[in-house]
């Protein structure tokens, strides 16, 4: 497998999402982090900046790019699109387990495409984007949780 998506929200993006998508960047030849623009939630960052935040953050590792997964499109689609053959995610606990392993098998069934799942490092299994948006807004310092381009971006919003 050449190349692999790694889909998500990241509004905004943190160090466990980073961990990931380093991982998967060393066992894949190019990482695409898909952006979704679809999100239940009314997000605190525009897709532009959460692509702009992806795109600082990952500029200096190889075979990453950042593109956006816009809304309505499926993954399977997006997957065939730009030439990739498997999905790469990261599981903070076994609580994640049962809705992914469902949504892995569902895209399998779709089109044959695979997921891969990382075990999370254990520094980042209470990290979830909820939460660093609420410490932030409740006046926490979220620094050593996220990435430099999105510590400026929370602070210049506050
Ligand atoms: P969503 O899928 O709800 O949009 P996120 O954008 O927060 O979720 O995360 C995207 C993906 O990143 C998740 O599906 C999961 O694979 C991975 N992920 C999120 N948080 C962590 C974490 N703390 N450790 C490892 N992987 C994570």
């Amino acid at each position: 497998m050449h190349s692999a998506v790694c889909p998500g929200s990241f509004d905004p993006l943190h160090n466990g999402h980073v961990e990931i998508i380093a991982r998967a960047a060393n066992l894949f030849d190019e990482v695409i982090v898909a952006v979704s623009a679809n999100i239940h939630k009314t997000p605190l960052f525009t897709l532009e900046q959460r692509i702009e935040m992806a795109q600082e953050t990952f500029s200096a590792l190889r075979g990453v790019t950042v593109k956006p997964l816009p809304a309505g499109v499926l993954l399977t689609e997006f997957c065939k699109e730009v030439g990739a053959s498997g999905v790469v995610k990261g599981l903070r606990g076994t609580h994640d387990l049962p809705y992914e392993a469902s949504m892995a098998t569902m895209n399998r069934h779709l089109t044959g495409l695979e997921t891969i799942f990382l075990a999370g490092d254990g520094r980042y299994a209470h990290l979830s984007s909820t939460l660093v948006k609420e410490v932030h807004t409740l006046g926490g310092d979220i620094a050593e949780f996220v990435p430099h381009a999105v510590h400026r971006r929370l602070s210049d919003a506050s």
